[in-house]
């Protein structure tokens, strides 16, 4: 194992998932995916900052695709919103999620600290929101939430953890395992969360033009150097009781292999090239999420792009 992690994953699993789940032991899981074999793919979509072609087209196809709303779809985002939020002030309450915390009635934002103040030390209101930090890669632009830092530290554990909370249908919860020598396992909430941890862990500059223009603010945020795992928590969303989480350790080589996609993108961009596909068809795995999925094997496509929608 690289030189970072300098404690006992299993010790660290343990404490999270007593922490969670107290009484109920589970058996922890510990993933090192540098030791699992190289089969699964390198996602390229689904968020389209992935795929260096659905990057270009964002900009030059002339429509901002629209994401379709159907109540299924609004009705799984809000429980999941509510899943993540009963969570997050769940640690924050048991002391060991870090970060700010806004009041739910004064909307006043604290420092960074470790655990949710009991009251909004503004208004004394007793709802707390945890605010989930506003991460950027520097040099790419690529911005992403994640949705906590968790410090374990009162609990003898050096390593900083980066935290990942995925809603799931209970079937999936129940069925997933993620062990990548034997299973399917969803590699792609790895990559996120994984690029999530090197954002995170090397510091961004808050004054960022990637950041919407409330977030903007002088300096730069220096990081969380100690980060040293990500920790998945799947949430059952028909049994929100029933929660399991993984242990993951982070991987340069695949963050780097995330990031350059966009730096491919970037660069076409300027010359106002479109980049290849890297899906077969529209009816690839690795589409089901683009919102190009329709357009980007269309032979008219190429002719109908409008490249003076490219900010200079
Ligand atoms: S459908 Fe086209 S634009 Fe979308 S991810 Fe695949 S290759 Fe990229
Ligand atoms: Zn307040």
């Amino acid at each position: 194992m690289g030189a970072m992690i300098n404690t006992d994953p299993i010790a660290i699993l343990r404490a999270v998932t007593d922490l969670c789940e107290q009484q109920v032991a589970r058996p922890p899981k510990i993933i090192f995916m540098e030791d699992a074999p190289a089969t699964y793919p390198l996602r390229n979509s689904s968020q389209h900052k992935f795929c260096p072609r659905a990057y270009v087209l964002w900009y030059v196809s002339g429509f901002r695709a629209a994401t379709e709303r159907h109540y299924s779809f609004d009705a799984y985002v809000s429980v999941g919103t509510a899943l993540h939020e009963v969570n997050q002030r769940w640690a924050g309450r048991q002391g060991w999620l870090y970060g700010m915390w806004k009041c739910r009635k004064c909307k006043a934002v604290t420092q960074e600290q470790l655990g949710m103040p009991l009251a909004c030390p503004s208004c004394g209101h007793r709802k707390m929101e945890y605010e989930e930090y506003s991460l950027v890669q520097e040099h790419t632009g690529l911005t992403g939430h994640c949705d906590g830092i968790i410090c374990l530290e009162h609990l003898g554990i050096p390593d900083w953890l980066l935290w990942e909370i995925k809603t799931t249908g209970h079937k999936n919860t129940q069925n997933i395992n993620f062990d990548p020598f034997t299973d399917q396992y969803y590699y792609w909430h790895y990559h996120q969360a994984n690029t999530y941890l090197h954002m995170a862990r090397d510091g961004w500059p808050l004054d960022h033009p990637s950041l919407p223009e409330w977030e903007q603010r002088p300096g730069r945020h220096p990081g969380f150097p100690k980060l040293a795992w990500i920790l998945h928590t799947y949430v059952s969303r028909d049994n929100p009781t029933a929660r399991k989480h993984f242990l993951r350790a982070p991987s340069r080589p695949h963050f780097d292999a995330d990031v350059y996609p966009i730096i491919v993108a970037k660069e076409a961009l300027k010359q106002h090239l479109l980049p290849a596909p890297k899906c077969q068809s529209g009816a690839d795995f690795q589409a089901r999420d683009c919102p190009y999925r329709y357009s980007c094997f269309s032979p008219a496509l190429e002719g109908e792009l409008k490249w003076d929608l490219v900010p200079t």
